[in-house]
């Protein structure tokens, strides 16, 4: 491999890998005994099958945390792979030729160019997809990975809860800086359901590994997400430029710790330079933060 991809492998425990793709995302690999399990599989810059296949031999399955193209296109190098019934159409859609040329376009500038394979990224899509459902347990030998559905971001975004090393993989659903500003993303409202649903699980885990970070969170992190979601309003909430959706409002709790210890007055400055604080800091930072439209209120 000439990309420098095993730089980009990081171990979190025995059997569990954190592998950072481009443009700040993430997927992440169980290997159990019987067959590896990869969660998400990025944007489709590398053969995501040959940087799996030098952790593991086993068989691998795939899942997909929702069907944003950063989460999806690494599944052209699989033969199947599964995603909740409410997130296919989404998937299809981030997958056609149309959109990822958009996409590329956007995002090309920050992808070094020994990682830019275009030959992969432009690839055709033979994959199969499987519908998965809320409660679905995917067996990996000594290892049983749930499906937890979690409506918010998208409205069929799952969680995946690894019952043996007690890590919650949480996609885009829970992090400190949570998107709902999408026109597929579930109403605020439904997003406190479903945060109440995970801490209705939190004894069942000790970690949280989200698709955009290194960081691993710990199960707290979910109340405080919780809370954020509940307090928010729109006189509290600042303007927000996300691209590519434009304009949103950006609501956000414990900030001030980021700008006791770093400076950073708004949450674009600390975007900017978030790469030059610790992981671990940032995982330890009670800050949280939810971009959301005005129509999410109610
Ligand atoms: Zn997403
Ligand atoms: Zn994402």
């Amino acid at each position: 491999m000439t990309d420098g991809f095993d730089k980009r492998i990081t171990k979190i425990k025995d059997n569990v890998y954190h592998i950072y793709d481009s443009v700040d995302a993430f997927y992440s690999l169980i290997v159990g005994t019987k067959y590896a399990l990869l969660i998400d599989s990025g944007y489709g810059f590398s053969n995501v099958h040959d940087i799996v296949k030098t952790i593991t031999d086993l068989p691998i399955m795939i899942v997909n945390t929702h069907g944003h193209i950063d989460h999806t296109q690494g599944n052209k190098s699989f033969d199947e792979i599964m995603i909740h019934k409410q997130d296919c159409g989404i998937y299809k859609r981030h997958s056609s030729l149309a959109f990822r040329l958009a996409v590329y376009l956007n995002i090309r500038k920050f992808v070094p160019k020994q990682q830019r394979n275009l030959k992969n990224y432009f690839k055709r899509h033979k994959t199969t997809i499987n519908a998965i459902e809320d409660g679905d347990v995917i067996d990996i030998g000594d290892n049983m990975v749930e499906v937890i559905l979690t409506p918010g971001h998208t409205k069929g975004s799952i969680c995946l809860l690894d019952k043996k090393h007690r890590i919650l993989f949480s996609g885009d659903s829970f992090s400190s800086h949570v998107w709902l500003c999408l026109k597929e993303s579930a109403t605020i409202p439904e997003y406190i359901k479903t945060t109440v649903k995970m801490m209705s699980r939190m004894s069942e885990f000790d970690k949280i590994l989200t698709s955009h970070s290194l960081a691993v969170f710990k199960p707290s992190l979910l109340p405080k997400i919780k809370h954020c979601a509940e307090n928010l309003s729109l006189i509290k909430s600042r303007e927000y430029y996300a691209v590519p959706v434009g304009k949103t409002l950006i609501y956000k709790e414990g900030f001030e710790e980021i700008t006791r210890r770093y400076g950073y007055r708004n949450f674009n400055e600390f975007l900017h330079h978030a790469h030059e604080v610790p992981v671990t800091e940032i995982s330890d930072i009670e800050f949280t933060s939810i971009v959301y439209t005005k129509d999410k209120l109610a």
